[in-house]
């Protein structure tokens, strides 16, 4: 039998649900806060994720599923979606006449990392970027949004955690400082991390490997090295963050993996999901428009993962299955012919209904509207066929009514409308 790759994963009914529910949810709240959808493609050129992820980075380096297509062109499923979107404002220009925009975007994206409980190879990412607006006042809007979106899922054990990692006017000290530490701890770094001391120190930061963990207890702080500008935006971000509620934590090994961020990242992360604590992750990129080529226009985002959010989400509530409204019972050829006409009738008004078109025996058909949860079972044999009706069962109280096949449509409709307003 031929399997799924590995890393890839289907998302099954009885799960899917709950999928739709944080997506209606996330939809809502973006909307109300003025971001509207785009859809960008999943495929683009190499170079774009090579010039805005960086070069240096784990996932241009060894996770893009890249390949030539069949011009020699070399392209990439798309391994996030800030490039892409940055791609769009700007051969579009979407920035005219007025640059401060707000997108979001839902939707599949593809590294080839290890996979393990919560990192796949095709995940899902519900991603939100702002264009146009310098101040460190829409970071705030981005981590309120995240923090807003969990508190609307329930969920409980996920803090915002933040940091700010400057400018390119006081980064290329900070990451002077660092290396020099760095080379002082020498020997007690990973092999991966004796590699970035060189080529991009920041990323030892946020080493997982305990002896690093360990080596960088006493790293320089970029919150030590910021320039004037890039304090005071810091110094609002907090302030802002603290009048509206939000708690966070303030997180000096949080750099995130991609070279395009300055100023604030920040990242929601949760005790429930062992070693893949992040669950979102993002911050201000403000060169990254010119650096591919457009005009020079701030911009901040983040990207939800949506498969550790609907995980967590899993953990503290389990969904209900889907069920049935009415489950018909129908027996003998005539029967099953009616119920499937009443089937196509009853679901456009929004009623699902359930039968059996296998001729199974009335008991065996009853404990399959008992498996499905049917709140109601209409029976109809062929007796009551006969005599034009057909008898309504309430599961719950066992209660049995006969009904006309007159108007039995119209009659359960109301029977079931009935009873679902009354459940609210
Ligand atoms: P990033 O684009 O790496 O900042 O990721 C943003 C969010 O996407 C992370 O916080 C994770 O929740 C999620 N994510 C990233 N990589 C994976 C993956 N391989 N599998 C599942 N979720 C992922």
């Amino acid at each position: 039998m031929i399997q799924l790759i590995r890393g890839f994963k289907d998302i099954l009914p009885g799960e899917v649900e709950l999928w739709q529910k944080i997506e209606r949810i996330a939809r809502e709240l973006f909307e109300d806060f003025g971001f509207n959808e785009i859809r960008i493609p999943i495929m683009e050129r190499t170079e774009l994720f090579k010039r805005s992820i960086g070069e240096d980075t784990d996932i241009v380096e060894k996770e893009m599923y890249t390949f030539p297509d069949r011009k020699g062109e070399l392209v990439t499923l798309r391994p996030e979606a800030t490039a892409s979107i940055c791609r769009a404002y700007i051969q579009h220009k979407l920035y005219s006449p007025d640059p401060a925009q707000k997108f979001y975007m839902i939707g599949p994206m593809f590294r080839r990392e290890r996979p393990q409980k919560g990192r796949y190879r095709q995940f899902y990412q519900i991603d939100a970027e702002i264009f146009g607006v310098q101040s460190g006042l829409v970071d705030v809007q981005l981590i309120f949004l995240l923090v807003t979106l969990c508190k609307r899922l329930d969920l409980k054990d996920v803090g915002a955690h933040i940091n700010s990692l400057g400018c390119p006017a006081c980064r290329p000290q900070f990451k002077a400082a660092l290396t020099d530490f760095l080379v002082s701890v020498g020997d007690k770094l990973c092999p991966d991390c004796v590699r970035r001391r060189d080529r991009n120190p920041l990323r030892v930061l946020d080493c997982k490997v305990p002896s690093c963990r360990e080596a960088i207890t006493g790293a320089p702080s970029l919150l030590d090295h910021l320039c004037d500008g890039c304090r005071s935006d810091f110094d609002l971000v907090m302030e802002s963050l603290t009048k509206l509620d939000v708690p966070f934590v303030i997180d000096k090994q949080l750099v995130r993996g991609l070279d395009y961020y300055t100023r604030t990242a920040f990242e929601i992360q949760t005790t429930s999901l062992g070693a893949q604590s992040a669950v979102a992750g993002g911050g201000r990129y403000d060169n990254l428009v010119k650096e591919l080529g457009g005009p020079d226009i701030p911009a901040t985002g983040f990207a939800i993962g949506f498969d550790r959010l609907a995980e967590l989400v899993a953990l503290n509530a389990p969904q209900p299955v889907q069920q049935p409204d009415l489950f018909v019972a129908a027996l003998g050829a005539k029967s099953q012919t009616l119920a499937f006409e009443w089937i196509c009738k009853l679901g456009l008004d929004g009623i699902r209904v359930e039968t059996d078109l296998a001729d199974k025996s009335l008991k065996s058909q009853m404990k399959r509207a008992n498996r499905l949860g049917a709140p109601y079972v209409l029976i109809l044999g062929e007796n009551e066929l006969e005599a034009g009706e057909a008898v309504l069962r309430n599961m719950r109280t066992k209660d049995q009514t006969s009904m006309s096949l007159e108007n039995i449509v119209d009659d359960i409709k109301f029977q079931i409308k009935g009873t679902k307003s009354q459940l609210g």
